[in-house]
């Protein structure tokens, strides 16, 4: 076994998952990033986590939507870093409508990539976790993994699957030193979520202040927003012996909301 651990962060160009392969590049692991966006703004991410935390960084622009693409991931991770030890199944993305007007398109992507793609990387990394008798499994559920809102069927049905196969996973893995778990974040303040507010404002006739506590905070008890390098930070001890009896569980780190 290497000294350090190689990691997997799914969707980690932007937001929690950018925070979390940081965290993890921070703690002496060794990260394959992977997602969407600008390739030279996506080499500057991979090369300052890199050159700031001493850690191997990688990078693989597989579309978590195809299960052909997430074999490409995990092979060219394999090559790179000789085996995967942690899986982080972050990306996702979002839709909100009725029901009735979902655009089925949507509903397909959304359970291939918040949904299909956490199974498929499981899928695929698990046989090496259980022979080395030893794995990390971290989920990137929601609160909404937990309890739902309206208009986020997709979404909502997406993260409660995510929430049902940790804890499967969870059963398999126990006796070979593989832990799953599940984070639910609450309202994450990330590049998606910060362009909201401006615009909401604008559409309310409200101020930025009260979009964040009125609209998007409105179910969070503490009407701050959890941080992504919190979300980064949950997932480095989840990974850490300390945690090595932790597993099968849904953490949420939301502020409060499922309190409710
Ligand atoms: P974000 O939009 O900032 O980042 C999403 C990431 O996923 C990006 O890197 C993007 O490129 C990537 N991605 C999207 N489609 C992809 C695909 N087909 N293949 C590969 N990568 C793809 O969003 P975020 O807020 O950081 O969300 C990250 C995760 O956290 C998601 O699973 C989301 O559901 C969950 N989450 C977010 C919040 C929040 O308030 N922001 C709350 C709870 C849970």
């Amino acid at each position: 076994m290497p000294e350090f651990k190689t990691a997997i962060v799914t969707g980690s160009t932007s937001g929690i998952g950018l925070a979390i392969a940081r965290s993890l590049a921070e703690a002496g692991h060794a990260v394959m990033m992977n997602g969407f966006g600008d390739a030279s703004e996506i080499e500057a991410h991979r090369a300052a986590i890199e050159t700031e935390t001493g850690s191997p960084v990688a990078y693989n622009g597989a579309d978590m939507s195809k299960p052909d693409d997430i074999a490409v991931l995990v092979a060219a991770t394999e090559a790179r870093f000789g085996q995967v030890d942690i899986v982080v199944n972050n990306a996702g993305i979002q839709t909100v409508a009725p029901i009735e007007d979902f655009p089925v398109d949507r509903y397909d992507l959304i359970m291939a990539i918040n949904m299909s793609a956490a199974w498929h990387l499981t899928r695929l990394t698990m046989a090496g976790m259980k022979a080395r008798k030893w794995g990390r499994i971290v989920n990137i559920a929601s609160a909404h993994g937990l309890v739902a809102s309206p208009f986020k069927s997709a979404y909502v049905m997406a993260k409660h699957a995510v929430v049902g196969l940790t804890k499967t996973v969870a059963l398999e893995g126990a006796e070979f030193g593989v832990t799953a778990n599940a984070i639910c974040p609450g309202y994450v303040l990330t590049p998606l979520v910060e362009a909201q507010i401006p615009e909401t404002a604008k559409a309310r006739n409200i101020t930025e202040e009260e979009v964040i506590r009125d609209v998007l905070l409105a179910a969070q008890p503490t009407k701050t927003f959890v941080q992504p390098g919190q979300i980064g930070a949950l997932t480095v001890f989840l990974c850490s012996p300390a945690a090595s009896q932790i597993t099968g569980t849904a953490i949420p780190v939301d502020g409060g909301w499922t309190a409710h």
